[in-house]
């Protein structure tokens, strides 16, 4: 467990290696809400008390925008600087390095953005293992058959792309049912591997 600083009266979390933090725990078998915190989510926190809460929560909050790098220098600490989409991508390219690749899911996007994103990747790495898709609206009606899919798979990885704070929201909600993996909220993401 990292000590978090506290950055506007959230907190921030320092490592060298966030992605291998991250592979670290997953090797333990611990699961974990990852937030990639910028400025413009800090005062999003600050208008909505549950997203701050959930900020709060989070096993790791990562440095994800110049202004919170900025912030932190001033007050004397120095951090490296770390996009979300860049943690996404080192963390899928390091899936396959292990006996058995891990299972990855990625939800949200327009309908067809993320299966898009899926071969796209499959085709950078071939073998790495994507296990699902689903695109990020969702009917209510079809909600409970999507978390169920979601539950017998397991991801090691889940991806949540849908922008914020609806993907922290989203997540806190549901990550009791695969309590083991690392849940991103990626925002745009898959539409930037999408192309
Ligand atoms: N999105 C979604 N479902 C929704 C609303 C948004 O899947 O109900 C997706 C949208 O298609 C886009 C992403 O969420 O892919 C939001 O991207 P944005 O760049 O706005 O994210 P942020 O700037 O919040 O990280």
């Amino acid at each position: 467990i990292l000590q978090p600083v506290s950055v506007l009266g959230l907190p921030m979390h320092l490592a060298q290696d966030y992605p291998h933090w991250i592979m670290h725990r997953l090797e333990q078998g611990l699961g974990c809400h990852v937030i990639t915190l910028n400025a413009e989510m800090t005062m999003q926190a600050e208008e909505t008390p549950v997203l701050a809460h959930i900020i709060h929560q989070a096993e790791l909050v990562i440095p994800d925008g110049s202004g919170i790098v900025f912030y932190m220098r001033i007050h004397g600490k120095r951090v490296q600087r770390m996009p979300g989409i860049e943690l996404a991508q080192t963390l899928l390219e390091r899936s396959t390095q292990f006996g058995e690749p891990w299972s990855i899911f990625f939800f949200g996007g327009a309908p067809g953005v993320a299966d898009t994103a899926a071969e796209h990747w499959q085709k950078k790495v071939p073998e790495i293992s994507i296990v699902g898709t689903q695109n990020g609206y969702l009917q209510p009606e079809n909600e409970r058959e999507f978390l169920d899919r979601l539950k017998m798979l397991q991801p090691r990885l889940i991806y949540v792309g849908l922008g914020v704070p609806r993907q922290e929201l989203w997540i806190s909600q549901h990550r009791h049912i695969c309590p083991n993996s690392v849940w991103i909220g990626v925002g745009g993401s898959f539409d930037v591997w999408a192309g």
